[in-house]
Order: structure tokens, then sequence, then C-alpha cells
């Protein structure tokens, strides 16, 4: 029998409920791992990534209080793939080692969940044991976009279809969470989730 406890990573599309069932899972005792926050944290003045982002792209992308200039860094990478897989080649590296050490911090009982928006477009999945994948009817999340994040449905459409399919995160699901009914329902798959996780760690 294996001591090493198993990798169980989170996906999901924008507006799926992703933070939701992360959420729920911390509320039972799972350490979240959230990659969006680590990147925002390396990105803080002093951080690791900060540093990479202005030695390859020069001082522009801080403000003048040597903060990253997001503005300024997502114009770059907006207009410019080759810049735009640099980033990336300089950040995801860094997430992933921020992750790992947080990771061989926790203590050996509690069940770590690492939630990484783009586990699937980064081609992560392999690495997991347990990927748990949360999808949601296209409209519904179409109307959060539009409620919560002042989006046009034009560009709540271009960030989904931006991403993975539906069809490409279901293809590495160990564990699918269909969240189109209310919070109860989720809950209740949470809850039946967590049972599973557990079980399998022991199992
Ligand atoms: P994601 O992290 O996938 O972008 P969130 O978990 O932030 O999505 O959910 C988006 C919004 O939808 C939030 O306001 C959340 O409270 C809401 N939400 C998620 N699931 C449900 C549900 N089953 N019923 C009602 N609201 C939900």
């Amino acid at each position: 029998m294996s001591s090493q406890r198993p990798r169980i990573g989170l996906t999901g599309g924008i507006a799926s409920g992703k933070s939701t069932v992360a959420s729920l899972l911390a509320e039972r005792g799972a350490l979240i791992i959230d990659a969006d926050r680590i990147v925002r944290e390396l990105q803080e003045p002093g951080g690791a990534g900060l540093a990479a982002i202005v030695e390859a792209f020069g001082p522009a992308m801080l403000t003048p209080e040597g903060q990253l200039d997001r503005a300024a860094l997502g114009a770059l990478v907006f207009a410019d793939d080759q810049a735009r897989e640099r980033l990336n080649g300089l950040i995801h590296p860094l997430v992933r080692a921020e992750a790992a050490a947080r990771l061989a911090a926790a203590p050996a009982e509690q069940l770590v969940v690492e939630d990484i928006p783009l586990l699937v477009e980064t081609g992560q999945a392999p690495s997991f044991d347990e990927v748990i994948v949360v999808q949601a009817p296209l409209e519904v999340r179409l109307s959060r976009m539009e409620r919560d994040r002042g989006m046009s449905r034009e560009q709540a459409l271009g960030r989904i279809q931006a991403q993975a399919s539906d069809e490409e995160r279901a293809a590495v699901a160990t564990q699918l969470i269909i969240n189109d009914a209310g919070l109860p329902e989720l809950e209740a798959q949470v809850r039946a989730l967590w049972g599973r996780l557990l079980a399998s760690r022991e199992g």
C-alpha cells in the first residue's frame, strides 16, 4: 500500500460552479490549493512571477508604484500569441512548484484538492489520480457571466469558447459534477463526492 496521498484536481469552465464546489469541499475539511490565487500572489511585488515578467517584457510592465501593470500585460499578450506563450511558459512552472510545496506541507491525513481552472487546457490531467470536473448548462453559465461579471452575451460566449469544451473536460473526468439544479442539489452531490474520495483514499 502506498502512503502517498492521491493527487486530486478540480476544474470546470468559467461560471460552471467550480469555486462553489471548492468552498463546499473546504467546508468538509479539504485543503484547497487555488492556482489562480497562487498566480496573483506570485505577481505581487517581491513575487517570483512579477520578477520573471519584468525580466521577460521589461519595466513597462510595472506601475509607478512597482505593482504589475495588468492592463499593459493584458494588452501585450492579447495582441501577441508568442508573448502569451512566453508568459505562460514562465508562470505555469512557478505555479506548479508552489502548489507542490503547499501539497508537501499539508498534514498527511488531509485531503488536498488542487483547484486549476485550466487543468485540461494545460494538459495536466495525467498527473492526477482524480480529476473532478464541474459542468453546468451553457445557458446558465452565460446568464451568470452577464449577471456577475458584467459581460455581454457575446463576450461571455467568447470566453467560454476560448476554453476547453465540455466534451474535452468530461473525457478526462474521474468525478463528474453536473451542476444543473440549485445549491442544495449541488451540496448533495459534493457530499456524495466527498464520501467517494474518502473511500478511495482508504481503499
Ligand atoms: P466558477 O468558479 O466555475 O466560475 P462559481 O462557483 O463562482 O463559478 O459560480 C458562479 C456563480 O453561480 C456564483 O454566483 C455561484 O454562487 C452561483 N452558483 C453556482 N452553482 C449554483 C447553483 N447550483 N445554484 C445557484 N447558484 C449557483
